[in-house]
């Protein structure tokens, strides 16, 4: 067996939502170094640019795209251009992120709502669909969904999120089967309390507290650390892998 060559992933293209910043920028950044040409797709562009020349620094043919992946228009051409730029997309992470923070349903307007589900859900479906598509075409791939601690655990802050990453538990193993007979691999990650700029308000909250108390780690986790679950669910060595969530989270949903 030779190791190594089970998480290299030359030539592999890879497509990462959100890819600009936090948690989708660490994944993005990790494939790279792992072999992948990446693209990012991220609204801000100034962010687009950064994140451009750190995966042009690494070495790989890479690419930003302008996107919103609430704007369903968008979707298939900024697709079809990775693929025409890149090549073959063959990994595909749905990272891309947002919250209400509303309070719970009683604050929580319908339009805040529906933003979260768009971004956080529907834009999940949407480019699956997409990436599915030209994947059973050539018969492999890998999709990667990010889940969350409230993929279990309701919310009484946030409830669409809550409602949103539960719902991504659920896709994940319904399109892991549909789609295991065309040997694509789907699978999610669920990652703990990680520093990103989604999650800087709570350092300051009662709450910040209770994540530290409740995490048996004792601390919050990087970006970075999320991405070798990443590559190894966009490699060969999860070849037999599919429609499973893997917790990153210093065992905080363990208690
Ligand atoms: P950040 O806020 O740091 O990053 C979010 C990313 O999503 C940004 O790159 C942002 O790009 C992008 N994004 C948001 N909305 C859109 C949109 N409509 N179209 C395109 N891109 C968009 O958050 P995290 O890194 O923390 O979150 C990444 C993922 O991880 C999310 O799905 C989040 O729910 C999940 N997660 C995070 C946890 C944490 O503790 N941080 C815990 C569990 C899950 P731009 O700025 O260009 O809009």
């Amino acid at each position: 067996m030779n190791t190594p060559a089970l998480f290299d992933l030359a030539g592999r293209v890879a497509v990462v939502t959100g890819g600009n910043g936090g948690i989708g920028r660490g994944i993005a950044l990790a494939l790279a170094e792992a072999g992948a040409s990446v693209a990012v797709l991220g609204r801000n562009e100034e962010k687009n640019r950064r994140v451009l020349s750190e995966l042009k620094a690494i070495g790989r043919a890479s690419l930003a795209v302008k996107v919103d992946v609430t704007h369903r228009a968008e979707l298939e051409p900024a697709f079809q251009k990775v693929e025409s730029e890149l090549g073959g997309v063959s990994i595909l992470v749905n990272n891309a992120g947002n919250v209400s923070l509303s309070g719970g349903v009683l604050n929580e307007k319908p339009e805040d709502w529906d933003s979260v589900i768009e971004t956080q859900l529907n834009a999940v479906f949407l480019l699956s669909k997409l990436a599915a598509k030209a994947m059973v075409t050539r018969k492999s791939g890998k999709i990667i969904n990010i889940g969350s601690m409230y993929s279990y655990f309701g919310s009484g802050l946030i409830p669409s999120y809550s409602a949103a990453k539960g719902a991504i538990v659920q896709l994940t193993k319904s399109m892991a089967i549909e789609l295991a007979p065309h040997n694509i691999q789907v699978n999610a990650i669920a990652p703990g309390w990680i520093e990103t700029e989604m999650t800087a308000p709570v350092k300051t909250m009662p709450l910040n507290d209770e994540i530290l108390a409740r995490t048996p780690a004792g601390r919050w986790g990087q970006a970075e650390e999320v991405a070798g679950t990443a590559v190894y669910l966009a490699s060969r060595a999860s070849d037999f892998v599919t429609g499973t969530t893997i917790r990153v989270d210093g065992g905080y949903a363990i208690r």
